[in-house]
């Protein structure tokens, strides 16, 4: 085959690699992007969406399941329900098809050329591609490294059989009757959740002491109320050991030391994901790493000259928006644009029943970078919306430097404010102080006014409670 040059080469075409291909393209730089398998990476076909399909799937199954048990408010009344997860997954599966066909669609229309096959470097320039009718070799003059990661094994539980990983929870065809999830993190409790509310009898170990321990426990404490109603049982400190010698069970340590044996249909590991850096060539080249994942600049470019790395390969968080932020950043730096990272926060949400939002500093990270803070909370249950859609658990937090009221981090917990997250994300990224979210007019009724009324308590005036 012959060889091909372009002036940038993209490896990977998840949310990192796609988004700096088309931007690349709508710049005009001669771009080739190489993906093994479908277009939309980790994110699109087997993460963020997915998982967001079978989340919502799962959320109208168990309310239909609660009213026809007589337990709606609402006034509504209906027979037995029953789930058909063959036909969910299906369903799932054409929106992740339509996405991947809308990513192949904007690549070419920024006239990037999509080369399918497995990458390997050669040197620092020159990449040989496996596809299905030859190897390809393309020299480069750029190339970003966007090869994203994959789960975490756990020694005693490799992956096969009844212990599967989130890729294979989203594509099961039936409910399984008992779901043992390792893992207390975001990925295990979102999928735990919703297979809890398909049916399945679950249960979650986390070898710290409580569930989603990234997020302060007052942030959480409204998740793990929930966790309980759906019948979850969560075993914080206990280290699940491996499967029992019939297969039927999960063998764990409990937090006392007991010996656990948890009867499990299916075993979900979900202790965390790793930067992909194998089978790729790594070896050819010299990259600095930092930790587990490679060292980027505030411009993603690595140690090497005229190699970029960007998303999940380059550290936490691990998150899709971050890697496509990076992705485009670095396409404007190789058509030539003066461009650094200087991001003030990277949101984050669990998609969690209720959800939970952080962006920026928490109360404690603001302290600890020696700021003195003020706090505003304001309580869903003060909040009309949020009473009108059964969702009053929760609340917003804002954080806010005590001097000049600069708003540092805002936090919430709460039935669907997932898109919140955009607000709290524009007022950290524009400056916003207490002032100027308590002085914007938040349309009534929303749960949005929870935003602004948590502004008006730190400010010591919050009018609705
Ligand atoms: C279950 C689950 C739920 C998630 N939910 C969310 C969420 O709600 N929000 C969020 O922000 N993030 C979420 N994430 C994380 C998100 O999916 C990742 O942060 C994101 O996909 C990282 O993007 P990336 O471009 O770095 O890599 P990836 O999306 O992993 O893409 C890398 C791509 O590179 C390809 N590739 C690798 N090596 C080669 C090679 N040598 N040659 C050719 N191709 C190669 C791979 O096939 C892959 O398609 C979730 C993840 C999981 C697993």
């Amino acid at each position: 085959m012959k060889e091909i040059s372009c002036t940038l080469l993209v490896i990977g075409a998840g949310p990192g690699g796609y988004v700096c291909a088309i931007r690349a393209g709508q710049l005009g730089v001669d771009t080739v992007i190489v993906e093994a398998e479908r277009p939309g990476g980790t994110c699109l076909n087997v993460g963020c969406i997915p998982s967001k399909a079978l989340i919502h799937a799962a959320e109208e199954y168990e309310k239909v399941r609660h009213w026809a048990a007589g337990a709606s408010p609402l006034g509504i009344s209906l027979a037995k329900p029953a789930i058909d997860l063959a036909r969910t997954v299906a369903w799932k599966d054409r929106i992740v098809g339509r996405l991947n066909n809308g990513v192949s669609g904007l690549l070419k229309k920024a006239k990037v050329k999509s080369i399918q096959g497995w990458a390997r470097f050669r040197d620092g320039k020159t990449v040989a591609v496996e596809t299905e009718t030859g190897v390809q070799v393309i020299r480069a003059q750029t190339i970003v490294i966007a090869t994203g990661s994959l789960p975490v094994e756990l020694p005693g539980l490799p992956f096969g059989g009844k212990v599967i990983s989130s890729t294979e929870a989203l594509a099961l065809d039936r409910v399984p009757e008992s779901l043992a999830v390792v893992g207390g993190g975001y990925i295990g409790l979102e999928i735990g959740m919703a297979f809890a509310k398909f049916g399945a009898k679950v249960t979650v170990l986390e070898t710290l002491d409580r569930v989603l321990p990234l997020y302060d426990a007052e942030l959480t404490r409204p998740v793990v109320a929930r966790l309980k109603e759906l019948g979850i049982e969560v075993l914080a400190g206990a280290r699940a050991r491996g499967m029992s010698g019939k297969g039927d069970a999960l063998l764990a340590e409990a937090a006392d030391g007991r010996e656990l044996r948890l009867p499990a249909e299916k075993v979900l590991v979900a202790v965390g994901r790793r930067p992909l850096l194998e089978d790729w060539g790594l070896e050819e080249l010299d990259l600095d790493r930092e930790g587990r994942f490679l060292r980027i600049d505030e411009t993603c470019r690595t140690s090497m000259r005229g190699i970029y790395a960007v998303g999940d390969v380059t550290g936490e968080p691990m998150l899709a928006h971050r890697a496509m932020a990076q992705g485009e950043m670095v396409a404007e730096i190789v058509a030539g644009e003066r461009r650094s990272w200087d991001k003030r926060c990277i949101p984050a949400i669990c998609f969690t029943d209720p959800e939970v939002v952080s962006a920026g500093l928490t109360p404690e990270e603001a302290r600890a970078a020696g700021a003195e803070v003020k706090l505003g909370q304001f309580p869903f249950a003060a909040n009309g919306r949020a009473m009108t859609k059964l969702g009053e658990a929760g609340f917003v937090r804002v954080v806010a430097r005590a001097d000049n009221h600069l708003v540092l981090g805002i936090q919430a917990v709460g039935q669907g404010i997932s898109e919140l997250a955009a607000a709290f994300g524009l007022a950290i990224e524009m400056g916003a102080r207490l002032e100027d979210i308590a002085g914007t007019i938040h349309a009534h009724p929303t749960q949005g006014e929870a935003f602004q009324e948590a502004a008006l308590k730190a400010l010591g005036h919050a009018l609705h409670i």
